[in-house]
């Protein structure tokens, strides 16, 4: 057939296949968003202070702000009475200047009075101890001494101006969200999210919400897949099936060809048609991989041709669902993680103790669905059931991936593990 000549088939382990995607999956430009926007993505610019925070200094408690001074030798038997001259809340900005044995009661936040150095917290005072002085002034009576600063937050102790607070680079989290914020900062430039078209391929799929038909499925993997894309931090075009026809299946890999990833799921192993890899091989540099793995063994990548010249990676998942998942795992979650400027691409791996054995009959790496609880202090992991690819509910159980390596032919009850988790803990935000 004429599309043979330009492709070949070639034997990967995960990591070649993985190096290979990511040399052709790069980082992409910035974009600038609301903050609120940017939980997730990657910093794009170095943000620098215009202001101290706090911008004043002010008062860590309820309280009277008073001079350190006034209060040498104050205890519970024999308190310093102080003339209470002023009254601050947050918000405000103080008139009175507090001068020896005398305080300005003050709210948290609110900044600090002139001549003030501390904050005296209610608990340390008693407002109805002696209600008036002679000249009727209210006196407070206060039961300890302090020293200067105490309970006082210093202008700029969190951000000096000038500061230079948050790198490029930086994987945004909510606490950065927040800092943003107390910057006074509402937008920044952050490395924009992929847009992944996906599309699905097959005679026998039927979009689920429609009827049935004799001999056909529902089509798990674009929504599957979409799903995924989203929980990476893509975000997902989906493109709907593509029957096993040129004509279709041109026009919709043509519509995916506006977006920065295209993932499409089946007729990329040795069994199928050639349909698929025929019309890829014209519409750009694809390849054709069998991945040292189980399940998702059959794998295609390359780079087509956009509309506009653009090069556009795409990566052909297998068509069992559970292949699909896995096979993005490996190979689409890392890749969508790159192009959003992130450097750690991996999910978190620890050692488990094996409640199941897992075979290998083949030398191929095996990523077993499992599901891993602790229990004083050590992981077990135990396999979700028969491990067939078109056993979707057997990875909606799962929170990991055991590992039997390819060199091994079997990892048995009580051999401990690698367990990549997918599920848990939480890695997301
Ligand atoms: P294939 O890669 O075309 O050989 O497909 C392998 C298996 O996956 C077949 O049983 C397909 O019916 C099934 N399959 C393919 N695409 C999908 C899909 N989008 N949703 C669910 N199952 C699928
Ligand atoms: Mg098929």
């Amino acid at each position: 057939m004429a599309g043979h000549q330009h492709y070949h088939e070639s034997m990967l382990s995960v990591e070649e296949a993985l190096e290979r995607i990511l040399d052709l999956c790069i980082p992409l430009n910035a974009e600038r968003r609301t903050i609120l926007e940017t939980l997730g993505h990657v910093l794009a610019e170095d943000v620098i202070s215009s202001i101290d925070v706090p911008q004043l200094d002010n008062s860590a408690m309820d309280g009277y702000a008073v001079q350190a001074n006034s209060l040498v030798g104050a205890s519970k038997s024999s308190p310093v009475l102080l003339d209470v001259i002023g009254n601050v809340a947050a918000g405000q900005l103080p008139d009175a200047v507090v001068r020896p044995r005398t305080a300005v009661r003050i709210m948290t936040g609110a900044p600090l009075p002139k001549g003030a150095d501390a904050v005296i917290p209610f608990e340390d005072t008693d407002e109805g101890y002696p209600r008036h002085s002679s000249v009727g002034v209210n006196r407070i009576a206060i039961f300890t001494q302090v020293d200067p600063t105490s309970h006082v937050r210093a202008a700029g102790r969190d951000i000096k101006r000038g500061e230079q607070v948050l790198e490029r680079g930086t994987l945004l989290r909510s606490p950065h969200v927040g800092v943003l914020a107390s910057l006074g900062i509402n937008a920044v430039k952050v490395v924009r999210s992929p847009k992944v078209a996906i599309l699905s391929t097959g005679d026998e799929l039927v979009e689920p919400g429609e009827e049935m038909k004799p001999g056909h499925i529902y089509n798990s993997n674009s929504s599957g897949l979409a799903s995924a894309v989203v929980r990476s931090g893509g975000e997902p075009k989906i493109l709907g099936i593509a029957s096993d026809n040129v004509q279709t299946l041109s026009a919709k890999i043509e519509e995916g060809l506006t977006t920065d990833l295209l993932i499409t799921s089946a007729g990329v192993s040795r069994g199928d048609y050639d349909i698929v890899k025929d019309v890829l091989a014209k519409m750009g540099k694809i390849e054709f991989w069998s991945v040292r793995m189980r399940p998702a063994k059959p794998l295609a990548f390359g780079i087509l041709t956009g509309p506009d010249g653009r090069g556009v990676p795409h990566l052909g998942l297998p068509g069992n669902p559970v292949s699909a998942l896995v096979a993005f795992e490996q190979l689409g979650r890392p890749a969508i993680l790159k192009m959003m400027g992130k450097t750690d691409l991996k999910r978190p791996v620890i050692d488990a103790v094996l409640k199941d054995p897992i075979y290998n009959a083949d030398g191929r790496r095996v990523y077993a669905r499992a599901v891993v609880t602790k229990r004083n202090g050590v992981y077990y992991a135990k396999l979700t059931g028969h491990q067939d690819s078109n056993l979707l509910t057997s990875m909606a159980k799962a929170n990991g991936l055991a590992i039997c390596p390819e060199e091994d032919s079997v990892k048995k009850i009580g051999e401990v593990v690698k367990v990549q988790m997918i599920d848990w803990p939480e890695v997301v935000f």
